[in-house]
């Protein structure tokens, strides 16, 4: 039975794919169609690269617009909780809204992160459901498509598990256990398989590109990898797709724009309302004056830029509505937003989530036994999902 296994090792970059350090992806690169994949400014990659579509029409772009009906909309009667922010007070908060997401049916589980928990109820989620279940978003997804011609699929992306669209959470994140997953469904048979490794994500961020925590990470999960495409290719006629949808950038500088807008006469919420991603602040103006001032200051800002009209639409971020900002303020790479609404005031060593530079590229394998290999030339994220109709003749 044929088969396509995909995987997406979150975050990896073309320099870890070595004879040492990496020898079975090595091996494969050198064997299959190979490119850089360019990737798009977004936190939301993965669905540019399930539905073929730049952020600006699928309407996802950043976790978080400001909205008055929101999640985090209980939070505002426990304002006072910001008097003992902990990791476990954050960890509860979590649970409950989860918990409440869930009955409602919005099974996309979501952190408040470091948001100021008095700032939370201001916002809501964009992407409330699996992108492997329907209606996730407003267009046609991979998932849709594969529902419509009943090609059996499993999708993987811990705690979440979904085959044919029927859902499971298990315990666990690790790279280690969405592996055994994928082996412990070989009693089944499937003919797509989606599974996401976060892992070289998580470690980049924290200790950095070339560090020895990566670099020692990427040789077990080649070594893993190694393990389950050999138990894939005993069972199925396999077609393998492995693939990274950006890299990262040294941190070298931040910035505080907290600091620099407190110089103004201007109240938060009562002027502007204000979200702050790791490279992007984000505006929504209550007043003339209040927008009038912040340009002024951002302005200012070298290290960053006001996205004009013109910027918007290059990287097809123009958004028909303002659910991301009045304006949108972009950092330069390599320059961490901090304080932010995510590492809080921990500085981390690398970011993405940059204009797509080179520096910042994914890497792209395909493999079958029936192609004659070649390099292909650098291409965008979106062209993941023609390359997986392609694939399986869709
Ligand atoms: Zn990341």
């Amino acid at each position: 039975m044929e088969c396509l296994l995909t995987i997406e090792i979150d975050a990896l970059s073309k320099t870890y794919i070595t004879k040492e350090l990496t020898p079975f992806l090595y091996n494969l690169k050198n064997k299959s169609h190979f490119s850089d994949l360019e990737t798009n400014l977004t936190f939301f990659e993965y669905i540019d690269s399930f539905t073929g579509l730049y952020p600006e029409e699928t309407g996802a772009f950043s976790t978080f617009y400001h909205d008055k009906i929101s999640t985090y909309n209980w939070l505002r009667y426990f304002r006072f909780l910001d008097n003992i922010d902990t990791k476990f007070t954050r960890f509860i908060i979590n649970g409950i809204t989860n918990l409440g997401r869930l009955i409602k049916g919005k099974n996309n589980f979501v952190s408040i992160s470091r948001i100021p928990i008095k700032k939370a109820h201001l916002f809501d989620t964009v992407i409330n459901k699996q992108i492997c279940n329907t209606n996730s978003i407003k267009k046609e997804t991979l998932f849709d498509l594969l529902r419509k011609k009943e090609i059996k699929h499993c999708y993987i992306n811990l705690p979440f598990i979904s085959k044919n669209n029927e859902n499971k959470y298990i315990f666990g994140l690790s790279d280690e256990k969405a592996i055994k997953s994928a082996i412990k469904t070989l009693k089944e048979s499937y003919q797509f398989y989606h599974i996401y490794l976060r892992g070289i994500d998580d470690l980049t961020h924290y200790y950095g590109i070339n560090s020895d925590e990566v670099k020692n990470r990427m040789n077990q999960i080649d070594k893993l990898i190694e393990g389950l495409v050999t138990k894939f290719n005993n069972k199925y006629n396999l077609k393998l797709m492995i693939y990274s949808l950006h890299g990262m950038i040294p941190v070298t500088k931040t910035i505080n724009i907290l600091e620099l807008l407190d110089k103004s006469d201007l109240k938060e919420n009562e002027d502007y309302v204000i979200f702050l991603d790791s490279t992007l602040a984000r505006f929504w103006f209550k007043n003339k004056n209040a927008k009038e001032k912040i340009i002024q200051t951002l302005n200012n800002i070298k290290e960053g830029e006001i996205l004009t009209k013109d910027r918007l639409r290059k990287y097809k971020i123009d958004f028909k509505d303002n659910r991301y900002g009045d304006l949108i303020f972009l950092v330069k790479p390599g320059i961490l937003i901090l304080p932010n609404y995510f590492q809080g005031n921990n500085l981390v060593k690398a970011m993405h989530g940059y204009v797509p530079i080179k520096e910042l590229d994914g890497v792209f394998i395909y493999n079958d036994k029936n192609t004659r290999y070649k390099k292909i030339n650098r291409q965008n994220i979106t062209k993941i999902y023609g390359s997986i109709l392609k694939s399986m003749n869709l």
